[in-house]
């Protein structure tokens, strides 16, 4: 029976304090993601470079479906582990092998045995090992065959310190680090294709999101609302759960389409986007800003637009999408489950007020001079003010609203 997952990670690459965050994160994700997923508590040990998830008497396929999610992982493999005696390995290899060829629909197999030895004080060296191993199979499954290149399954032995680890399935991980090793950050999430995929990537690289969308109820609907808290529910698969900030941006719309010039609206809109989300990311304890915006592909993404927008920002944004091409863009949306939302035709405040030739090379001291005519900090500080606060989770659990008692810190 199967006891244990081997689970693998990247950690080559980190140093020092880094992997020790890397580490400590990984394991409190896994088990958060499996307790909200399972309603189980796990047991993982730390052991050599690896992590091992005791399975306490449930089928390893419970599993994939939190694993497959999560951030940190290289890959991981269901394993029979057994003690360092030659016979009880032998007859867990013999499991093993049985067990494999069953799920495959095979009678018999071409195998190969591979043996790695992490414990040197194992009185029989690898090469040694795998024809033990060989041999055992051979004369306990009728019809196989042995071949080192060109084989069904390749048997694996892990001899270690505490005990032989015995697989033969691995399965790709994530890979990325863990959600909450790099910091925290607020995404600007659009109704679209492209800014759930920047909070995706945002996370890939060990961020812990927040979620900031602004409507512009009723000109958009109630259903663009829901839109964006089902992308953040999607997103939150890929970090347990999801803080979205839902920002009333209707007064604001409809100031800047009254008193400032048409062919400007959409600067202006944003610029006061990015003073609004820094309020939020400050209160939140976040330290960046991520959108997904994308060069070239609409008249606020030139060269230009984003000098102009990111003028008024004293936090750095970061667009992780802004080199890609859309068709690559389309794929990972597809890939993380969020493009068939995205796509749904609910209106975007910006669509609702875009103007008829919006400026495609903003200049800074044109978007000020049309800022002087709103009283922003009073516009600012009213948004922030009716922000509603609302949890989402990946699974299947009710939303909350109002997070006033929500912390900032994952505990430990
Ligand atoms: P997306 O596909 O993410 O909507 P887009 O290609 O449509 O992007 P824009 O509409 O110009 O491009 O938006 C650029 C970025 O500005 C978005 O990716 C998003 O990060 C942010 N943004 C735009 N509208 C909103 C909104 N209503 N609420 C929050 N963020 C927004
Ligand atoms: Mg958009």
């Amino acid at each position: 029976m199967y006891n244990h997952i081997m689970i693998r990670y990247g950690e080559i690459a980190l140093k020092g304090k880094n992997q020790k965050d890397f580490l400590n994160r990984l394991v409190h994700n896994i088990k958060e993601q499996i307790k909200t997923d399972l309603d189980f508590n796990p047991v993982i040990e730390k052991e050599m470079g690896r992590l091992y998830l005791l399975l306490d008497g449930r089928a390893p396929e419970d599993f994939y479906d939190s694993l497959n999610h999560i951030f940190g992982i290289t890959s991981y493999s269901p394993a029979r582990k057994t003690g360092l005696e030659l016979e009880d390995i032998k007859a867990t290899a013999l499991e093993e092998l049985r067990g494999a060829m069953q799920s495959m629909g095979l009678d018999t197999c071409k195998f190969r045995v591979t043996v790695k030895r992490a414990e040197k004080k194992f009185p029989i060296k690898s090469p040694e090992m795998q024809q033990i191993i060989a041999a055992h199979m051979l004369k306990n499954i009728p019809g196989l065959k042995a071949d080192l290149h060109n084989y069904d399954v390749d048997l694996l032995l892990e001899i270690r310190p505490e005990g032989t680890y015995i697989y033969t399935r691995s399965f790709e991980g994530l890979r990325g680090l863990p959600v909450g090793s790099s910091g925290r950050g607020v995404v600007l999430l659009s109704g679209g294709i492209d800014s759930p995929v920047a909070g995706w990537l945002a996370m890939k690289r060990g961020v812990t999101v927040e979620a900031v969308h602004f409507h512009s109820y009723p000109y958009t609907s109630e259903q663009a609302k829901e839109k964006v808290l089902e992308l953040a529910k999607r997103m939150a698969k890929y970090s347990n759960r999801v803080v979205v900030h839902m920002v009333p941006f209707t007064k604001i719309q409809e100031e800047i389409a009254h008193y400032c010039h048409d062919n400007m609206r959409i600067p202006i809109m944003r610029r006061i986007m990015v003073r609004i989300a820094e309020e939020i990311a400050r209160q939140r304890d976040c330290l960046a800003i991520f959108t997904g915006d994308n060069l070239g592909q609409v008249a606020s993404q030139t060269m230009e637009s984003i000098y102009a927008i990111n003028d008024v920002a004293t936090m750095p944004i970061l667009r992780p999408c802004i080199t890609r091409e859309k068709e690559e863009i389309i794929q990972i949306a597809q890939k993380i489950d969020t493009y068939e939302t995205s796509i749904l035709p609910y209106e975007d405040c910006c669509t609702v007020f875009v103007p008829k030739e919006p400026k495609t090379r903003p200049k800074v001291d044109a978007c000020e001079k049309e800022e002087e005519k709103l009283d922003l900090p009073a516009l600012i500080a009213a948004a922030v003010e009716n922000t509603e606060r609302i949890i989402v989770y990946g699974k299947d659990k009710p939303e909350r609203r109002n997070i006033a008692e929500e912390p900032t810190v994952d505990a430990e």
